[in-house]
């Protein structure tokens, strides 16, 4: 965990944890919505304001990923699809061991990861 260094990009979200979720997968951006019956889990955040809202939503797209923010309830969801829960499982325990900090490390090594995980 030496990289992260740069703190000016991290932002500590309190985790509201994993829970049914209604946004696309935040690494293929499938969307459950659009004709599939299954349910998709995702990590809310709740943050302080719209501005930290956005970026961390920026974090994910300047690493062609998918988070959105939700405006009304103040929270950043970030989804996943079955195939990618195992991520979205690694990217809470993650951002958990980092004492609530996202920050683009955590993100990249989140997906890194993809592939060691689909052989557990
Ligand atoms: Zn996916």
């Amino acid at each position: 965990m030496t990289e992260l260094t740069d703190s000016s990009e991290s932002y500590v979200p309190s985790s509201l944890g994993i829970g049914l979720c209604f946004d696309p997968c935040y690494i293929c951006a499938e969307n459950i919505n659009e004709g599939h019956a299954e349910l998709v889990y995702g990590m809310s955040a709740a943050v302080e304001n719209r501005d930290v809202g956005d970026r961390i939503v920026n974090m994910y797209l300047e690493q062609e990923l998918y988070a959105e923010f939700h405006p009304c309830d103040v929270q950043v969801k970030i989804g996943a699809c079955r195939k990618h829960m195992k991520n979205l499982m690694l990217l809470e325990k993650l951002v958990t061991e980092a004492e609530n900090k996202i920050n683009p490390n955590i993100i990249k090594q989140s997906v890194q990861e993809e592939n060691e995980l689909d052989t557990l």
